[in-house]
């Protein structure tokens, strides 16, 4: 949630900075600004809405923005409409009246307090939100440079932050820090990029610097006394330290992501884009991990692991949003492939309740961005009172995947859609995977094991026959997109799967939408029902086929609208529903992989029938980096 981009170096920034806000954009979009260090001083321009609406502000005076050092934030509230004060960039005041610039990732806990004190000191406050206490902190500790001023300050403050500061005292310097929200550092040819997350630095360079909490790093442009844009080249350099001034050795790693991966590629939307990806990512996702040979998975990151998994008494899998769904599934796969006791939690509850954590209990924390703030401090809490803990994260050295004692990525490349899809058919792969490889340690029979991979191999090509409906989904939602309210229903494998959908179409189309066990519907939902109610089954063949055709007749007879996922070559089920989306027999265990991606499309048509903005849905951002 909101992006942070930084620069330092030699290029004029200004178009530097809103190219990597665009890139962005899906972490937060509700109003953007800038800081550069020029000549006169510290220049800030903001603007509520999007990133383009700055960006028009700024092409009116671009001679007033040429400097080479510069940040840059495009904002999700937490503390504070959306309005021009409110956004960031946000300034304080030296005492020797040198001008301090900050943006800020996060939530500062604390602020009300430090506001108290800040404005005892003579700092007037001119937003609502808690950033501004920390450029005014920063510049009341501000002695002798500011390295050390945003050490000092981020003692005295609680929460989470991703920082980019600023000095019109130092204009050759950015320094940066973070504790819980992420930061990283491109480092290019004769330049810094500082940003969120990968998609605004890969642009520049694939050679970039983790953070880590609380370390601090401080970017220098050489030693220089005046900007002009004729400069040419500056040497540039950097130092990390913590935030006790102790100095870390950073290691630059390799970023694994290219251009063409975060280019829309002439799809309308990146959710769509993703959707239609699918095959391709999730062959990317098994991709070496099933060995035919041998009718075995393949996961090289739980190799020093793997004695604790199959020891395990209990399996614990916690995420929010999709990635708690896909944690549901987990429940499923490895109550009936390995025989171990599974829960799914929800992280945010699961840390405020004083959890009892078993001997033997795996946490396994989902996660895309592998930053999302509850999930991590789940991960936190539950490795602290004795879990063993397991990361099955999209983004490659992200918070939760270096906190887990072991882990699986899942290779689904870099998901942009603010709606999860890509992403979820990944972290369902992984764990599937998961459970194949302990259940064939315990109890799964190795041609049990071996029919199922054969089975997850043909996956990607059930997936394109989803995909290739597509066209009919659309005409089947338009007859029913003016309708306010839907439920989604399944049982078993396909109960994550049907409250998964009801997401999809509650946070692109702001339909209201329940999903829930179709035996559940009985005890309250089916008052609900009225005529032309569109109700959405999971209703392909498998163990609970029966009970689930019963439960449409009952919707049925109540006038709703019956719209099935089933089984190809299913000739009863049309009789009944009013449209039909099919997915090719499979497993029951390995149903949701597929059975998701109708829901996917049918989330995705609505909203743009229903002339919304896919991948900037109201209210919501990617990546959930705060509690
Ligand atoms: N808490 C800050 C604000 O409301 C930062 C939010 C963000 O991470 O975008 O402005």
């Amino acid at each position: 949630m909101c992006g942070i981009v930084a620069y330092v170096g030699s290029k004029p920034v200004a178009p530097l900075l809103l190219e990597g806000l665009k890139r962005l954009e899906y972490r937060g979009y509700d109003s953007a600004g800038l800081a550069v260090v020029s000549p006169g001083g510290i220049e800030v321009r903001k603007s509520v809405g999007r990133v383009s609406v700055l960006e028009d502000k700024i092409s009116q005076d671009p001679d007033a923005l040429s400097a080479a050092i510069g940040i840059a934030h495009t904002r999700w509230a937490t503390h504070g409409q959306p309005s021009e004060p409110n956004a960031h960039p946000h300034t304080g005041k030296t005492r020797e009246g040198h001008e301090i610039a900050l943006v800020h990732n996060g939530i500062i806990e604390n602020y009300a307090c430090l506001r108290t004190y800040l404005e005892g000191k003579g700092h007037t406050f001119t937003s609502q939100t808690d950033t501004e206490i920390l450029a005014k902190l920063i510049a009341e500790l501000y002695e002798t440079d500011l390295e050390s001023a945003v050490q000092k300050a981020l003692h005295e403050v609680t929460g989470a932050y991703a920082i980019a500061v600023i000095s019109a005292a130092e204009p050759h310097t950015l320094v940066c820090a973070r504790k819980g929200s992420p930061l990283i550092i491109g480092i290019a040819e004769h330049s810094y990029v500082v940003a969120s997350d990968a998609s605004a630095i890969v642009s520049h360079t694939t050679q970039v610097i983790t953070l880590d909490d609380y370390q601090v790093v401080k970017l220098c442009a050489g030693k220089r006394d005046k900007y002009t844009q004729e400069q040419g080249l500056w040497a540039v350099e950097f130092r990390t330290t913590t935030i006790d001034n102790v100095p870390v050795t950073s290691e630059v790693t390799e970023l694994e992501i290219d251009l063409q991966q975060i280019e829309l590629g002439g799809y309308p939307h990146f959710m769509l884009k993703e959707i239609m990806e699918q095959p391709e990512s999730i062959r990317n996702c098994l991709r070496g991990r099933i060995d035919h040979r041998e009718g075995r998975v393949v996961l090289g990151g739980l190799t020093d692991v793997t004695r604790e998994l199959v020891r395990a008494k209990r399996f614990l899998f916690t995420g929010q949003g999709t990635a708690y769904h896909a944690g549901l599934i987990g429940e499923y796969l490895f109550e009936d492939l390995a025989k171990i006791p599974a829960r799914c939690e929800y992280a945010s509850e699961f840390r405020y309740r004083n959890p009892i954590i078993e001997d033997g209990t795996v946490m396994v924390a989902v996660s895309q961005s592998g930053e999302t703030a509850d999930t991590l401090a789940a991960l936190t809490e539950a490795k602290e009172r004795g879990a063993m803990t397991i990361g099955a994260v999209n983004a490659v050295g992200s918070s939760i995947a270096r906190v887990t004692d072991a882990g699986v990525y899942l290779h689904v490349g870099p998901e942009i859609g603010v709606a999860s899809t890509k992403a979820f058919v990944g972290q369902v792969a992984v764990i599937t995977l998961l459970s194949l490889y302990v259940g064939k340690r315990k109890y799964l029979s190795n041609d049990a094991v071996s029919e199922y991979l054969k089975q997850l191999e043909q996956v990607p090509d059930y997936i394109q026959r989803v995909l290739d409906q597509s066209d009919h989904i659309k005409s089947c939602v338009e007859k029913v997109v003016d309708r306010d309210n839907w439920l989604f229903l399944g049982r078993g494998y396909n109960y994550p799967v049907a409250i998964e959908g009801a997401l999809k179409l509650k946070e692109i189309s702001y339909i209201h939408a329940e999903g829930m066990p179709a035996a559940e519907m009985k005890h309250g939902p089916i008052a609900l029902i009225d005529e032309g109610m569109p109700v959405v089954f999971l209703a392909t063949k498998g163990s609970q086929y029966a009970k689930v055709m019963s439960n449409i007749q009952e919707v049925r007879s109540r006038g709703g609208r019956i719209i099935a996922v089933a089984t190809e070559g299913d000739e009863q089920i049309s009789r009944y529903a009013d449209a039909v989306f099919t997915i090719p027999p499979m497993p029951d265990a390995l149903q949701p992989l597929v059975s998701v991606v109708p829901l996917q499309l049918l989330a995705y048509h609505a909203a743009v029938l229903r002339g919304h903005d896919v991948d900037k849905p109201r209210n919501l951002a990617k990546s959930v980096t705060v509690e």
